[in-house]
């Protein structure tokens, strides 16, 4: 009985958690909070080895005070691709289809990958989680965000290594040197998650 008692009580807990913030079928877009510097189509200085460049995605604050596992859900159904889990830059591809036509999501400054490659997902499931203490310690806090990319093109083919085995596409958020490369690779995040699927039929 008391197992019971329990039990309901952590599926009511969870049922309040803001769980599908990041869907456009589930979301409630609102709820999307970005950092400092985390808007769509920024101008990112150039640092050591990497020239100044678009910002192609946003950083998405966390949405709770959970620096252990929060959960990160994918914006919609579809299949995981590509991934890489070493430290701050690990990141997670996903391939989706509406009405036969694709488009590819990103999450990266992530951890605790929790999905396998080919695994079909949907915005039910957490497929990753925001970096922990220890993590941000280690990398610095400055990834104290995750970073999502919505791709109008499929990512750039790959092939695996045995230090990356599962990494078999690459995002092109370091080369985006004008808003036409922006524009051609990208959706804005936010008007994606808003207009969904019409914006599928925009060119
Ligand atoms: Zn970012």
């Amino acid at each position: 009985m008391l197992i019971l008692i329990i039990l309901s009580y952590i599926i009511t807990i969870s049922d309040n958690l803001p769980l599908h913030i990041y869907s456009p079928v589930k979301s409630d877009i609102s709820a999307i909070k970005l950092s400092k510097i985390g808007q769509f189509g920024l101008l990112r200085k150039p640092r050591p080895g990497i020239p100044a460049h678009y910002h192609t995605g946003i950083d998405i604050k966390r949405p709770s005070d959970n620096y252990e596992d929060e959960p990160v859900f994918p914006i919609y159904k579809g299949k995981v691709i590509s991934m890489r889990r070493d430290g701050p830059y690990a990141n997670l591809i996903i391939e989706h289809e509406y009405n036969s036509k694709k488009f590819w999501s990103l999450y990266e400054h992530i951890s605790g990958i929790i999905v396998n490659l080919k695994e079909n997902v949907n915005p039910d499931q957490p497929i990753v989680h925001f970096m922990n203490t220890n993590e941000l310690d280690r990398y610095g806090w400055q990834f104290d965000h995750f970073h999502l990319e919505i791709l109008k093109v499929q990512p750039v083919k790959m092939v695996s290594t045995r230090e990356h085995p599962d990494l078999f596409y690459k995002s092109y958020s370091l080369v985006c040197y004008t808003e036409e490369d922006l524009n051609k690779y990208y959706y804005n995040p936010i008007e994606f998650l808003q207009s969904f699927p019409d914006i599928l039929e925009k060119p």
